[in-house]
């Protein structure tokens, strides 16, 4: 006996049909169940007309689309606003509940909120699921029922939590037979990319979908037991590079972590250590919720509001050291790699963003909030909290042990993470005649070694445009704003915490 005559299932940022909450939920809950997905213009709007992610997006449209009509449903597609749209299509199908996964930002809680309260008023339920991460809201607090704020107990809290059922697949793919097509009346075409005002030319250079999810996870399933020691050099092949699919949705996370959870167990090393990275990801989607502070809509705070008494660099100075970080051209290889590698193709490696990120604070002095949304406007697999997560971890203004003065040489870094020089030659090509100890610190390089490698410093490539002694002392001094003589203790007991409480591994040289 079916709770609902008819549901409908607002996809969103879980673009699959298999293994989805909301859906499962749906097909078991309702007599006959459609879908839709909205192409949301507040989102769409502000975005470049190159951005790669909406092709990405578009791509997967299609499929999921192609996927539920074999099943013999559709995929409902509306350009427009969420809040006008998910409750005309649920009056036109004649819907009774709406189903959808949960989403933990603060902008798109306050979206559902109110489409929750235009739904009721209209006498149609919505209902919300656990679907895009495995514990969230209070599943994971500490013995005083509080948030963590630090990740290594938190992780510890969440191995501790995990049941075999947290992991268990929701198995909608086999319930696809309750799919019904909209009432003739309903539009329902997915808009061409054009029509959304992105141009097709842009098509994404990864692979889409939950088809390409898979291509990318099964490549990764025979690297994993290499991924401990592999995924901390950006010239080799270690990530998984499922970011992105993870930020829309095309793949289940459960069945992710279920995999690397299964081989952990077998004591595959790679496994652990990738669980762990997925578990961090958890952990900064349980940071959000709870201190929203953080990701309020055009004014992110720091998590310990002592950091906003920083006074960051501003003026034409700082400007110029923005844009030249910006472009690649700081004058540190290594840095100017990885910002070329955003550029071109919308994936940093993870050791790259944690340098950058670094080099932008402390050496450059520049907000931290800036970096933020310059890696918000270009990463293909943005994600609010991990993004912000990751800034504020590199500001140290973050919810975590990573002491301030603590600062990423960049030049060691690079010695130490690309010590051929491999991943710099690929994105720095007009220094890629030095040798392998020049090319990481080419304004210490001996002149003949320079004119034999055809580079003429400040024309070819710059000059660093910081010094890296005078700003690890500029940063100190800056940082000086939110220590009192409580806060040093505290440094000092920090400054020894565990190693797991940085993203990955030791933090700085
Ligand atoms: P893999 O190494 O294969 O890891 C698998 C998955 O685990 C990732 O896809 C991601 O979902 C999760 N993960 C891995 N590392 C982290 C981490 N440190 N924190 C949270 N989740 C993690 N990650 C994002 O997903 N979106 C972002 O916008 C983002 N911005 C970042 C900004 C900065 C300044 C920093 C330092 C890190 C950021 N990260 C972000 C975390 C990490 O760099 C990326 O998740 C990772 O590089 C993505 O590549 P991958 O899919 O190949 O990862």
């Amino acid at each position: 006996m079916a709770d609902f005559d008819v549901g409908l299932v607002w996809i969103r940022r879980d673009l699959r049909a298999a293994d989805n909450a909301a859906l499962y939920h749906a097909l078991t809950r309702c007599r006959r169940v459609l879908c839709a997905f909205v192409f949301d213009r507040d989102i769409l709007s502000p975005l470049a007309r190159n951005d790669r992610r909406v092709p990405f997006i578009h791509a997967s449209v299609v499929e999921l689309d192609r996927t539920l009509r074999d099943a013999g449903g559709t995929l409902m597609v509306r350009h427009g606003v969420p809040l006008h749209e998910i409750p005309e299509l649920a009056v036109e199908c004649g819907a009774n509940a709406v189903f959808a996964n949960r989403d933990y930002e603060p902008s798109a809680k306050a979206r559902d909120e109110a489409v929750a309260q235009k739904l009721a008023s209209k006498d149609i339920a919505f209902f919300t699921f656990k679907d895009q991460s495995i514990f969230d809201h209070d599943d994971v607090l500490t013995g005083s029922s509080k948030p963590y704020t630090v990740f290594t107990p938190y992780k510890r809290k969440w191995l501790a939590t995990l049941t075999p059922d947290a992991l268990k697949p929701y198995a909608s793919e086999d319930h696809l037979n309750v799919l019904a097509k909209p009432p003739g009346n309903v539009r329902h075409a997915i808009p061409s990319l054009d029509a959304l005002g992105f141009g097709a030319e842009h098509a994404p250079a990864f692979p889409a979908g939950t088809s390409g999810a898979y291509e990318l996870f099964d490549d990764f399933i025979d690297r994993m037991a290499d991924y401990d020691h592999a995924r901390d050099f950006p010239a080799l092949k270690g990530p998984s590079y499922l970011g992105v699919h993870l930020r829309h949705g095309t793949v289940s996370i459960r069945a992710l972590a279920r995999t690397a959870h299964d081989a952990q167990r077998h004591g595959n090393k790679g496994a652990e250590t990738w669980l762990s990275e997925l578990i961090w990801r958890d952990f900064y989607f349980s940071v959000l919720h709870h201190f929203p502070h953080v990701g309020v809509p055009g004014d992110h705070r720091a998590f310990k509001p002592e950091y906003d008494r920083i006074q960051w660099e501003t003026g034409d100075a700082a400007d110029a050291n923005f844009a030249a970080w910006c472009a690649g051209q700081t004058g540190y290889p290594l840095v100017d790699a990885a910002m070329r590698q955003i550029n071109q193709s919308g994936y940093m490696h993870n050791r790259l963003r944690m340098v950058v990120a670094s080099f932008l604070t402390k050496h450059l002095g520049l907000d931290w909030r800036r970096g933020e949304a310059y890696f918000e406007a270009l990463l293909n697999d943005f994600e609010l909290s991990s993004n912000n997560g990751g800034w504020q971890w590199a500001s140290s203004s973050g919810c975590d042990a990573q002491p301030y003065f603590r600062i990423f040489n960049p030049t060691t870094q690079s010695k130490k993470f690309d010590a051929a020089g491999k991943f710099i030659r690929h994105y720095v090509p007009e220094i890629a005649g030095l040798s392998d100890r020049d090319i990481h610190a080419p304004w210490l390089a001996k002149p003949d070694a320079l004119s034999k490698a055809g580079i003429s410093l400040g024309a070819d490539y710059p000059q660093p445009v910081v010094d890296h002694d005078a700003a690890r002392k500029r940063t100190l001094a800056r940082y000086d704003v939110v220590r009192g003589p409580a806060k040093r203790a505290d440094d000092s007991r920090s400054s020894s915490a565990d190693a797991a409480d940085q993203p990955h591994a030791e933090a700085s040289d």
